[in-house]
């Protein structure tokens, strides 16, 4: 059968040690709820707040319980609400479409690109029908950012953006999140930094943000914060914004912050592993990894390739052939939801027409994790491994009528 690779594709890297002493110090005096600090002392929280607000260059930044959490914060503070539609990508995970949902919006879905983004034909085409874009940057993958928001601003559209797999990248030079009235990420496990569960969710408007903070479940404690907007921003919202729990505790927010330091190195080791992967599936008859302009620089620890035009049979076959040796691929077009993978007519609480060229694309789209934990020799196997795989299903048998 060839070669075969034993890793495991859902295994991170452990916590750095400045992690562990963080966090063993917060278990060590008990006060792990955001607003429990001692006299004069800063909460972890707070201070993760303020280091990502640094880091991303924005006015605020708000810690909560997870990036589902900050989708459906950031669009309440926008002032989405119930029976509102609100556009969202098509290719996009199952939290995004259900955290619209979660407050009682209709999405609206916009088709994907063969370079797997938002279409932004598609979506010129649906701006008419809904206030807000949230906008799913889903596997790293960043559409044109600059004409993706002359067309939002000049239909008066608001962006919310889905940072949840492109923590440290950026479109010509500006970070994801900071395009959009508000950008979301998450800090669950398989993202780029991991606290198990968690979101950021920053902004550079005032208002939006005190919304954010006080959904959040602030109480009146809001002057805490060292990343929020000033106590005259929240004067009158007090009275007028519920408060729908999802804070993030002080033991996340310390075993977080290490990790925000190392992030610029780690995003280079996803590349190096994404690089190697992409340069040993170069010139594969029949399989595509899109090419990723100069202007996205993208952290990639997931890897995307197409199988253009090719039978769900074949497809299906080339899962089947990289599963037996080893190597696990998901596949988007798959007609049953599968794990963390899903085709957008599987949420059937929000019915929508198909998307013909979406369809097309969706049909032959695989996708892989690129955990740090592989070597760059794991990566030069895997890519070795799909190869002979596609080439063998591609390839029709000497012989065969
Ligand atoms: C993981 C993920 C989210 C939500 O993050 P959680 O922290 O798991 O709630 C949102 N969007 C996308 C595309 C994701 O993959």
């Amino acid at each position: 059968m060839g070669e075969v690779f034993t890793g495991s594709f859902t295994q991170q890297e452990p916590l750095p040690e400045a992690s562990i002493a963080a966090a063993e110090a917060v278990l060590r005096h008990g006060r792990l709820h955001r607003y429990n600090t001692a006299e004069g002392e800063i909460a972890e929280t707070a201070l993760l707040e303020e280091e990502f607000a640094a880091r991303t260059g924005a006015a605020f930044c708000l810690a909560v319980a997870s990036g589902g959490y900050a989708l459906g914060c950031a669009l309440r503070a926008c002032g989405v609400t119930p029976g509102d539609t609100v556009l969202t990508n098509a290719f996009t995970l199952a939290p995004v479409p259900g955290a619209i949902a979660g407050v009682g919006a209709v999405p609206v879905l916009v088709g994907v690109t063969d370079a797997l983004v938002i279409d932004l034909e598609d979506l010129a085409a649906k701006l008419d029908r809904a206030r807000v874009l949230l906008l799913s940057h889903m596997r790293g993958h960043i559409c044109d950012m600059d004409r993706l928001m002359d067309l939002c601003d000049a239909a008066g559209v608001t962006v919310i953006e889905d940072c949840a797999h492109t923590m440290g990248a950026a479109w010509n030079g500006r970070p994801t999140g900071r395009w959009g009235l508000m950008g979301c990420f998450s800090t669950q496990t398989y993202k780029h930094v991991n606290s198990g569960e968690g979101g950021l969710l920053i902004s550079d408007d005032a208002e939006a943000m005190a919304r954010a903070v006080l959904l959040s479940g602030s109480y009146m404690l809001y002057g805490r914060h060292r990343a929020a907007p000033p106590p005259e921003a929240f004067a009158e919202l007090r009275y007028a914004v519920p408060n729908i729990s999802g804070r993030m505790d002080n033991l996340r927010a310390a075993i977080l912050r290490p990790q925000l330091r190392a992030l610029t190195r780690q995003a280079g080791r996803w590349n190096d592993r994404y690089r190697k992967v992409a340069e040993g599936l170069a010139d594969v008859p029949g399989l595509v990894v899109p090419a990723r302009p100069a202007a996205e620089q993208f952290v990639a620890s997931s890897i995307q390739f197409l199988l253009p035009d090719r039978s769900e049979t074949e497809v299906a076959a080339v899962v089947a052939g990289c599963a037996a040796r080893g190597v696990e691929l998901k596949w988007f077009g798959a007609a049953e939801p599968v794990g963390f993978t899903s085709d957008y007519g599987s949420w059937r609480y929000a019915p929508q027409d198909r998307l013909p060229a979406t369809d097309r694309v969706l049909a032959g789209l695989l996708d892989m994790r690129l955990p740090l934990t592989f070597s760059l020799d794991d990566c030069a196997l895997i890519a070795r491994i799909i190869r002979a795989v596609v080439t063998e299903v591609l390839t029709p048998a000497r012989g065969a009528a």
